[in-house]
């Protein structure tokens, strides 16, 4: 039976790279869903069209196309899903279709810690490259390591605008979460450690899906099975 995972945070709280450590280290597919529907949109099709008019007028693609999408992809394979289900009708349609989620992995970051990150971001223009003030400094100040850009802080991480992204996010994960919470599915992961600390914490809670199940297969997650990845 494929395992099914599914990835929640905040905006902003470190969900895409700890996602997509998680997902190498159980060789699961990422599925997150806003890459999945910008991939799509480019197919030269009636679906990619589709896809491509609600993107472009910043709509919420329909249920059951994503769901569509999103099931078709998934084959069989050992999924993370990122952006999905979204709501709990997507929830529920799955759970409806008998395609069950193990586990929900919800990123805890309190507002404050999330203000203060926002407040520390300096992002390159010209690569994209990301920086902390704090903790993970440039080696030249406000200078971009990669391409030796001027650094800049965006305006989206502006504390009003930071704090609106996060009620939108709770407004919207909150009943999700709850849904999951009330079959006693979800993980919380305290989000505010460095990336390591975090991925620990994540990769304990998938590990004891796969100890097991096949313990030949990766001696290093058996170890790790219980939580023990302390200082690594
Ligand atoms: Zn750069």
């Amino acid at each position: 039976m494929p395992r099914h995972f599914l990835i929640m945070g905040p905006p902003q709280a470190g969900k895409g790279t700890q996602a997509q450590l998680l997902a190498e280290r159980f060789s699961l597919l990422h599925l997150a869903t806003g890459n999945l529907l910008r991939e799509i949109s480019q197919e030269h099709s009636e679906r990619g069209r589709k896809v491509s008019d609600f993107l472009a007028r910043g709509e919420y693609v329909p249920d059951d196309l994503v769901t569509n999408l999103v099931i078709e992809r998934m084959n069989a394979h050992d999924v993370l899903l990122d952006g999905y289900p979204r709501t709990v009708a997507q929830a529920e349609t799955l759970e409806d279709l008998g395609i069950r989620v193990d586990r929900v992995l919800v990123l805890n970051v309190p507002e404050a810690d999330l203000l203060q990150r926002a407040a520390e971001r300096l992002t390159c223009p010209q690569c994209g490259a990301i920086f902390s003030l704090t903790i993970d400094p440039p080696k030249v100040p406000w200078i971009c390591d990669v391409c030796g850009n001027g650094l800049a802080q965006r305006l989206d991480d502006a504390p009003a605008t930071v704090q609106h992204r996060l009620k939108v996010y709770v407004k919207r994960s909150e009943p999700v979460v709850q849904w999951y919470l009330s079959r006693g599915l979800v993980e919380f992961v305290d989000g505010r450690g460095s990336i390591a600390d975090v991925q620990s914490q994540l990769v304990a809670a998938v590990a004891v899906f796969y100890v097991a199940a096949r313990p030949q297969e990766s001696p290093d997650s058996v170890a790790l099975g219980v939580g023990k990845d302390r200082g690594n």
